[in-house]
């Protein structure tokens, strides 16, 4: 934690500054930071002037003591804060899409319907400096949203939002055999495919993201009926993982012949003989006696830095072969979003 400590060539807050306060990683808001503004939330009343000349990234206490994290926004963060006002992409599917579409700054690329501008976010600040993204969406409110987002997010020069219906109207005629991938998230995708076709350049790249197989098979076809090849339909499951440090031993680690000072290394349990799943993951855990000796719990790293050795007593630390990193796949997986069919204009 940086409690405010600017360090060289760090990025400072600024009045106007769109920052991203962290509070649980579950739980995140998107603030524009103004000049007297203040930002309440339940852990208090906090100033936006104490925020201003503060690095991205820092710690801030607010009146009652409790504290939030300021970070630079990131389309990462900008998808877990955004505004839904459809169904949006998440990022797993987003960095799928990205890789496989071969997205990378220069890049022309439209995309339909521009939704939430979750995706179009990550596809902005990928192709720029010197790419563009044209993205279309038939509903005009949702497109001047989406126009005000990327005014707020700093994207708004390299993404252009127009109303018109491509299911209907397909892309404008202008793009024909300018564009290095496009993508879609629209409800029949297939009536779009003609007109993907003449925009995209020779094997240049499609997706189409779609949450039923009846319309992948129904863009499949329209695909191969257009002379598009490698077609491949993915879906994407993200599985989380918990990842922390684990006590192998047993309690805090020690049994009682630890408690007079004659001990040995056997004061320490073996891996073998400590309960299975047993955690005892704070930094707190670590330490033999914490009243007796505050200093040792004070760095992780010290904790780590320190080996097995003998006559260990009251107030010593544990070896840090006891503490093994574990990673445990959490319990609930994120279910099914959609399908991601790819496939790449004949040459
Ligand atoms: N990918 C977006 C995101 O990550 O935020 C979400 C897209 S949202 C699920 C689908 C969008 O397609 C909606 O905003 C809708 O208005 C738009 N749409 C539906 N039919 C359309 C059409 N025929 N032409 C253009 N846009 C259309």
């Amino acid at each position: 934690d940086r409690d405010g400590e600017v360090r060289k060539g760090d990025k400072l807050i600024q009045d106007g500054d769109l920052v991203i306060v962290y509070e649980t990683y579950k739980q995140m808001k998107a603030v524009t930071v103004t000049k007297n503004g203040e930002f309440q939330n339940r852990y208090g009343l906090f100033m936006h002037n104490d925020w201003i000349g503060k690095p991205f990234g820092c710690k801030v206490t607010g009146k009652k003591g409790g504290f939030v994290h300021l970070l630079a926004p990131s389309p990462q963060l900008w998808t877990l804060v955004l505004t839904h006002r459809t169904q949006i992409l998440y990022i797993m599917d987003i960095s799928f899409v990205l890789a496989y579409l071969e997205v990378r700054p220069g890049c022309v690329v439209m995309e339909s319907g521009t939704g939430s501008g979750s995706l179009t976010t990550a596809l902005a600040r990928a192709t720029a400096p010197t790419g563009h993204v044209y993205s279309f969406d038939f509903h005009e409110q949702r497109a001047e949203a989406a126009r005000k987002d990327f005014e707020r997010t700093g994207l708004s020069s390299f993404v252009t939002v127009t109303v018109r219906d491509i299911q209907g109207e397909g892309f404008p005629e202008e793009f024909a055999n300018e564009v290095d991938a496009v993508f879609l998230d629209l409800p029949q995708p297939w009536l779009a495919i003609p007109s993907v076709a003449k925009s995209l350049r020779a094997d240049s790249p499609v997706c189409s993201f779609s949450p039923c197989m009846e319309q992948v098979q129904r863009t499949c076809e329209a695909l191969t009926t257009k002379e598009f090849r490698d077609l491949r339909t993915f879906e994407v499951l993200l599985r989380t993982y918990e990842v922390h440090e684990e006590c192998l031993g047993t309690d805090l680690g020690l049994d009682d012949s630890v408690n007079n000072d004659n001990d040995s290394e056997s004061a320490v349990r073996s891996p073998r003989s400590s309960p299975p799943h047993k955690r005892l993951c704070s930094v707190e855990s670590k330490v033999i006696d914490s009243e007796e000796d505050q200093t040792q719990v004070s760095s992780k790293d010290n904790l780590m830095e320190k080996g097995p050795k003998k006559g260990r007593s009251r107030g010593e630390q544990l070896p840090s072969s006891l503490y093994p990193i574990v990673a445990r796949p959490e319990a609930e997986a994120k279910g099914h979003t959609g399908y991601l069919t790819f496939a790449r204009r004949a040459v």
